[in-house]
């Protein structure tokens, strides 16, 4: 399904549109961006970039979630970047490489808006804001590949799903994760009985229960006890870039965060 982004914006003007890169830009950037976006509704599964194969459109999601992998030869890979409301893809474009080096496949359905790579280019080029915002989410993004790339040698995979659970939980903004143990195993890189186990240590903890491939996170402060350093490391990076940015742009209210709308859905 795709429409056009006219729905965003009130006859007072802007209205957040729930990507946190987007909403945080100064009025006169979101103006020009509002003619080059669209919204798309993308499955589970979508594959969005293929390493090697040229892009010609760039996402910023808003409740869906993306998956970033190095895949290997074999078809075998392990996630390098996680990405929703919070960010888009490919950071590639951004950086002006139009043929990303991993894949990217949607893993939560939902919505995201969708540009032109070649048009926002231009627009970083035209409207500094863009360009100092996407920027600087290239940078989390490096920082988010390398933390990632430790994790998944130095911790245990109970605390790898208790991150990763907790990062899929900021970017859909529900309390159900549609995620099975099988997609959680492939983009960890692990094989599906260990993750059924780590799930049963953290169902027996009290953060979360799962049933018929959706988790329930039920207790965050929890699931964040459970999980490793990691998830409080690339989450304040991110603040302290991204958030840092929208102030600038934003000096008399500060930064805009993406609204949580359906955190109390219960199981
Ligand atoms: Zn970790």
């Amino acid at each position: 399904m795709n429409r056009i982004v006219s729905d965003a914006y009130s006859a007072e003007g802007y209205v957040e549109l729930g990507n946190r890169l987007l909403d945080g830009l100064p009025a006169d950037a979101r103006i020009a961006l509002r003619p080059h976006l669209r919204i798309e509704t993308l499955g589970v599964r979508h594959v969005l970039a293929e390493p090697g194969r040229r892009v010609e459109q760039a996402y910023f999601p808003l409740d869906c979630v993306v998956s970033v992998a190095i895949v290997m030869r074999d078809g075998s890979g392990v996630e390098v970047g996680l990405i929703g409301c919070d960010g888009m893809l490919p950071v590639s474009v951004a950086l002006g490489d139009a043929v990303p080096v991993q894949r990217m496949i949607v893993l939560i359905a939902g919505t995201a808006l969708v540009i032109n790579s070649n048009n926002l280019r231009l627009l970083m080029a035209t409207h500094s804001a863009i360009g100092r915002a996407l920027l600087c989410y290239a940078q989390v993004m490096f920082y988010q590949a390398a933390q990632l790339a430790a994790c998944s040698r130095l911790h245990l995979l109970e605390e790898r799903c208790a991150r990763w659970l907790l990062m899929a939980h900021d970017r859909v903004r529900r309390n159900d994760i549609h995620v099975t143990h099988e997609m959680l195993a492939t983009t960890l890189g692990v094989r599906r009985p260990g993750v059924t186990v780590a799930a049963q240590a953290l169902k027996a903890k009290g953060s979360i229960t799962y049933r018929h491939g959706t988790v329930f996170v039920l207790d965050r402060q929890r699931l964040e006890a459970a999980a490793c350093e990691c998830y409080a490391a690339v989450t304040a990076h991110y603040a302290r870039l991204i958030d840092a940015v929208a102030s600038s742009f934003h000096p008399a209210g500060g930064s805009i965060v993406c609204s949580r709308t359906d955190r109390d859905h219960e199981p």
